[in-house]
């Protein structure tokens, strides 16, 4: 019988970074999952990145991950999001080749060490006699055994595709559910929900009139998502924007009731803030058109993918759909959209590492947990791998949108599913995409999951921030002194740093070295790292009292075996509660919904008293 130290199932965003991660941190490694051409296959959209996504993105390269290096070879438009903003809400974005992406993913699988891959469909789990996993079982009775296992099945569990009144059972268009897999999740009693997401029919670019269409530009030249690119050599495209009509939203309201969803065939809930084209519709009456950006998938594929008009209207009525949109009349459909439900399993039943409470060993990451969106399977990959491996990390939410998201769905649970957003981050002004590395490849070294080249580039980095930083923190003077070197600042005896200077909204480095020239040697990246600092050093040195005050409840851990009944005061909801969800910290009790701040009072001191 074959032995690893770990199995990730499923070839999707999750498993790639789970497998890759673990096998980074020396253990032996086999990823499996159903077709190893599906591997890092984009469900849906052709993009990788966007608002809190495209943090997600940078923290992962900056743990040394895959996705962020593979996207850089793989994207033909980049464009910063809410360029015109502060950078601590600025996100990349990049629009994908889709057989550039797979390419590139399958490549750096095949380069990491100590990783195997196999085609193969797992039906069971292996389960020793205390109940720890022990390996897989595969569709035709054959067992590997592991040390642990990450399961990153996606949308597999269960999974049933919707089009019109059509039903198939289905994990993504064309290949088959994970049900033997869903069956032992139950027995295993782990709390169970069903969600739903979708998508939008394909079309061939060749048959839409784009030259009717508003154009819209990437940047140039193109910012790479990972701190390993020099600089993207992919050839860069131009996308198109369009719109719903009036027409289209009569159409879809004629033919609602033949939609699973408003059919009350399909229940889930799905991402309220990625709706179908039925749900704008119904929820926005008062809406003339809704926007739709025409993404091609590929530099030598004609296939377009129509971002904003996921559906799972009848194929017949997507067709006639299409005919309302301008640009769209002649447009060829390759593939209907449709809508899938499948079963998710409530990540309140997992610890921090992202392993069930009920099952040790077992770890879970991805679309599985109740998130969407490949970034946060990636990120919740990354956790799971390194921890199946053996590290036992945690990053938390004062250092990582990673450490965000994890917490967010182990404490809170997912009621509908998860996608990350800037505004979940309470200390987004550290969390910017910008410093992913300043934040964590340090960590990721100590943990052992980065390599040797990118630990070298790392430190070279930091030792130039540094030395710059100590160099403007030298320059300066009092505001006579920088009266005479052009700069205007109150005239209150106080001397301010060339660094200070650059924090100020009308300084920045050109004018920092007009009147410093000496400064004009140090590299454009690094002048520019330090400029974004300057701008944030206040408000960073405010936010650093919240972050120790959150430290501090973070730091008192509540034993697992905690028994929230002998809890002296605490109502009867917060003790149920307490005890589904076994809160790993007090500041983790604190952040659950409905655990009042007088609750968290009670609990600290009983965890005192037991201590005492
Ligand atoms: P996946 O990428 O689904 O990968 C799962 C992998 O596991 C597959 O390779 C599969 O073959 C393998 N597998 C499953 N079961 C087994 C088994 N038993 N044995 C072996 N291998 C197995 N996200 C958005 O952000 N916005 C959207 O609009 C959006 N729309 C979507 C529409 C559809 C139709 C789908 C399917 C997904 C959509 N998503 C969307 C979600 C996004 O695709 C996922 O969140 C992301 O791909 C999840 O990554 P994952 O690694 O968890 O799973």
């Amino acid at each position: 019988m074959s032995r690893f130290d770990v199995i990730v199932v499923g070839g999707g965003h999750a498993g790639c970074e789970a497998a890759a991660a673990a096998a980074r941190r020396g253990a032996r490694t086999l990823l499996i999952t159903h077709r190893l051409d599906t591997i890092g296959v984009m469900s849906c959209n052709p993009a990788i990145g966007g608002l809190g996504k495209g943090h997600l993105v940078r923290e992962v390269d900056a743990l040394d991950g895959l996705m962020g290096r593979a996207i850089d070879q793989a994207g033909i438009q980049f464009r910063m999001l809410n360029r015109s903003k502060g950078p601590a809400v600025q996100g990349p974005r990049a629009q994908a080749d889709r057989q550039l992406y797979r390419q590139a993913m399958r490549a750096l699988l095949d380069a990491q060490t100590g990783l195997a891959l196999r085609a193969g469909a797992v039906e069971d789990l292996a389960l020793d006699r205390q109940g720890r996993v022990a390996g897989v079982v595969l569709a035709g009775g054959e067992v590997l055994a592991a040390g642990a296992v990450v399961l990153t099945t996606g949308t597999f569990l269960r999974g049933r595709i919707h089009i019109g009144r059509e039903i198939r059972a289905a994990g993504r268009v064309g290949e088959a559910p994970a049900v033997g897999l869903a069956r032992r999740m139950e027995q295993l009693r782990l709390p169970l929900g069903r969600l739903k997401t979708g998508t939008p029919p394909r079309l061939d670019g060749r048959s839409i009139a784009f030259e009717r269409l508003e154009a819209q530009q990437g940047d140039d030249p193109p910012v790479p998502f990972s701190a390993m690119t020099e600089r993207i050599t992919v050839p860069q495209i131009v996308c198109h924007v369009t719109a719903t009509t009036p027409d289209t939203h009569a159409l879809v309201q004629a033919h609602l009731g033949e939609t699973a969803v408003y059919a009350g065939r399909l229940e889930g809930p799905g991402p309220r803030y990625c709706p179908s084209i039925e749900d704008k519709v119904v929820r926005f009456p008062a809406r003339a058109g809704h926007r739709i950006f025409l993404e091609p998938e590929g530099l030598d594929d004609p296939t377009v993918y129509p971002n904003g008009i996921s559906t799972a209207l009848p194929e017949a009525v997507q067709g006639t759909l299409l005919k309302t949109i301008p640009g769209l009349e002649n447009a060829t459909m390759l593939q209907p959209g449709y809508a899938i439900e499948y079963d998710f399993v409530d990540p309140r039943a997992l610890r921090p590492t992202l392993e069930l409470r009920a099952v040790p060993g077992l770890y879970l990451a991805g679309q599985i947990n109740g998130t969407t969106g490949y970034e946060e399977a990636a990120a919740q990959g990354l956790v799971a791998g390194l921890n199946a491996a053996g590290a036992e990390v945690v990053f938390d939410r004062a250092e990582a949108y990673i450490g965000v998201l994890v917490d967010d769905l182990v404490t809170r649970g997912a009621d509908e599913p998860y996608r990350m957003f800037t505004s979940r981050a309470e200390y987004r002004i550290s969390l910017r995409a910008d410093n992913a590395d300043l934040r964590l490849t340090a960590r990721g070294i100590a943990l052992g999951c980065v390599g040797a080249e990118r630990a070298r580039r790392f430190e070279a980095r930091r030792q130039a921030l540094a030395a710059a930083e100590v160099r403007i923190r030298h320059l300066g003077g009092s505001p006579e002194a920088l009266a005479a070197r052009g700069f205007r600042v109150n005239a209150d005896g106080r001397r301010r740093s060339a660094f200070d200077l650059l924090g100020y909204r009308d300084v920045d480095w050109t004018r920092l070295t007009a009147a410093w020239p000496e400064l004009a040697d140090i590299p454009a990246a690094i002048a520019e790292q330090l400029s974004i600092e300057a701008v944030y050093a206040a408000y960073l040195d405010r936010q650093a009292a919240d972050i120790r005050a959150y430290r501090k409840d973070e730091a008192l851990s509540l034993p697992e075996s905690l028994d929230y009944a002998a809890v002296h005061g605490l109502s009867n909801e917060a003790r149920e509660k307490l005890t589904a969800a076994r809160p790993a910290t007090l500041g983790a009790a604190g952040r659950m919904p409905g655990i009042t701040p007088a609750a968290v009072t009670l609990l600290l001191r009983h965890v005192q008293r037991a201590r005492a």
